[in-house]
């Protein structure tokens, strides 16, 4: 299971796919951002970066 997770406060500004494009991807179709690798530390620093605090990962 995922321990990473976008919550349904996103408001898909973008920012961590833009940055870390091999973790994050924005899916126009969803819309919505998708987790498509499990890499922690990019997403400990993109949830730091987010700018609703909507990137939550389990350690
Ligand atoms: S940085 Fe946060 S608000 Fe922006 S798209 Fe990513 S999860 Fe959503």
């Amino acid at each position: 299971m995922s321990k990473i997770k976008i919550l349904d406060h996103c408001v898909l500004c973008g920012k961590c796919a833009e940055n870390y494009p091999n973790t994050f991807k924005l899916n126009p179709e969803g819309p919505k951002i998708e987790v498509i690798n499990e890499n922690i530390d990019e997403a400990l620093e993109a949830s730091d970066m987010c700018p609703v605090s909507a990137i939550k990962v389990e350690e």
